[in-house]
């Protein structure tokens, strides 16, 4: 280890040693965590951070994992919403959005895809007027996760009608308990409503919570993707997925309690972390599967698997590179799609050799089924990879065009106003409203 790897481990074990206790609630620890600047030690020092790079959270959250601790509390706000504001925002912004985001205290969602812009997302429709020091919203979104148990949203919203599609939209952080906003669950085929159709009519916002200026937005929608897509900002700590806010019910619980359940559920559902690769190992993973169920003598499951095995290694091997690009303060780029592809591709593989491994047992579900029914719930929750943070079919458009070079499709729909293109619901002849 080297010198610094030694001072870093002084550092967050003498935190440790003062701070943590299963005895605090969460809410609590969460604060201590963000004084500390270790539950986001990539961030830099003056906005709760440690100014450290990926080695420094990697080593953070190692030595988070060995002793159990808690993580940082983890979100789309926290892990895209507040890098974006400290990249596009202003100083006033930082000082409002941070605090609550570091310390847990506010979870952020995504108002990005609408019914007619998922992939072309520079389609959206949803409008923002200007009105005084406000914004009035109207339009629908679609997909939101977690929509019910956030406090505010990173919201796309169109601000000019007259300028090219990608250079009319605002970004804006809104609040979601508000008149204007309806939020309906969506049933997915998982049997959980994990996102949402939401319905703004006549929302506010204030202009003081608009990123940017007007028409900046798709600059910041595209480094909230890259983060999604790449690596989501660093967050410390095994316990992450432990999303901060309120309205998700977490803050006043004990700390010991919120761990005990995590290392149940774990175990429910068959996660036995393996210290060198826990992607791999975990007792769902076919490369744990196929011994379990004696299957290694098959040659073209053996084949598959070491596919398998190899693609999450490459998929690991990307998102240090991308986590890297992201400590050095450079935004991960679209060089995050690989990243994304890489999922991707690794997910199907796994998605076709539950079964294959395990036959008839992996259409089973429920605790007395074979591995808990976990391999049957991946197979229905497999095709959402591909999809969420944007399609296979973009990242390879992404790769193409933006990292290896290759000519964009011929495409007028870059410069010619909005209010005049054939996009989601709009008609020219009827008009994109006023
Ligand atoms: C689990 C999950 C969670 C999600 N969470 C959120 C969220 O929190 N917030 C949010 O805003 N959105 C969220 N989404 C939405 C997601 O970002 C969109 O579903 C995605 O971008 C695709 O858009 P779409 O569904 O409109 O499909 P479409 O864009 O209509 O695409 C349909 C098909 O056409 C293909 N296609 C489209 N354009 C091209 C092209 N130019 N070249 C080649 N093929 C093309 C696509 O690849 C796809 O196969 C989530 C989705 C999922 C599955």
């Amino acid at each position: 280890m080297s010198e610094g790897s030694h001072a870093v481990r002084a550092e967050v074990e003498s935190f440790l040693d003062d701070q943590w206790s299963l005895e605090l609630t969460v809410r609590e620890w969460w604060q201590r965590l963000a004084q500390s600047g270790w539950g986001f030690p990539t961030w830099p020092v003056e906005w709760f951070g440690r100014g450290g790079d990926a080695d420094v959270l990697t080593l953070a959250s190692r030595i988070f994992h060995e002793r159990g601790v808690l993580g940082a509390p983890g979100g789309l706000g926290q892990t895209m919403g507040g890098p974006v504001v400290m990249q596009h925002g202003n100083e006033e912004q930082c000082r409002r959005f941070l605090p609550g985001l570091a310390a847990g205290t506010e979870g952020w969602c995504q108002f990005f895809s609408e019914p007619g812009a998922g992939s072309d997302l520079a389609g959206a429709q949803t409008r923002a007027v200007r009105d005084g020091d406000e914004w009035i919203v109207n339009g629908q979104k679609v997909w939101t996760s977690g929509a019910l148990s956030t406090e505010r949203g990173m919201l796309l919203a169109r601000t000019d009608l007259d300028a090219p599609k990608h250079k009319g939209l605002g970004y804006f952080i809104i609040e979601v308990d508000q008149p204007g906003i309806e939020i309906r669950p969506l049933k997915q085929m998982t049997g959980q409503s994990h996102f949402n159709e939401v319905f703004f009519t006549d929302a506010r916002v204030a202009d003081a919570n608009l990123i940017g200026r007007p028409g900046d937005g798709w600059a910041a929608a595209t480094t909230t993707l890259a983060y999604e897509r790449g690596n989501r900002a660093g967050t410390v700590g095994v316990a992450a997925g432990a999303g901060g806010s309120r309205r998700g019910g977490l803050l006043d619980r004990v700390v010991g309690d919120v761990i005990e359940e995590a290392r149940a559920l774990r175990a429910r559902t068959s996660e036995s972390a393996d210290a060198r690769n826990p992607g791999i190992v975990g007792r769902t993973s076919p490369v744990s599967l196929v011994a379990e169920f004696e299957r290694d003598d098959d040659p073209i499951v053996r084949q598959r698997v070491s596919q398998y095995y190899s693609l999450i290694r490459l998929s690991e091997m990307n998102r240090e590179r991308s986590r890297a690009e992201a400590a050095a303060g450079r935004s991960p780029g679209p060089a995050s799609s690989t990243t994304k592809l890489f999922r991707s591709v690794a997910t199907r593989l796994n998605r076709d050799l539950g079964p294959q491994i395990l036959g008839a047992h992996a259409m089973l579900v429920g605790p007395e089924a074979a591995v808990g029914g976990a391999v049957a719930a991946s197979t229905v929750q497999a095709p959402s990879t591909s999809i969420a943070g944007g399609t296979d079919e973009v990242q390879r458009n992404i790769i193409g065009e933006r990292v290896l070079g290759l000519p964009r499709e011929p495409d007028d729909s870059r410069t010619l106003p909005f209010r005049e293109l054939k996009v989601g619901t709009q008609r020219p002849d009827r008009g994109a409203g006023s």
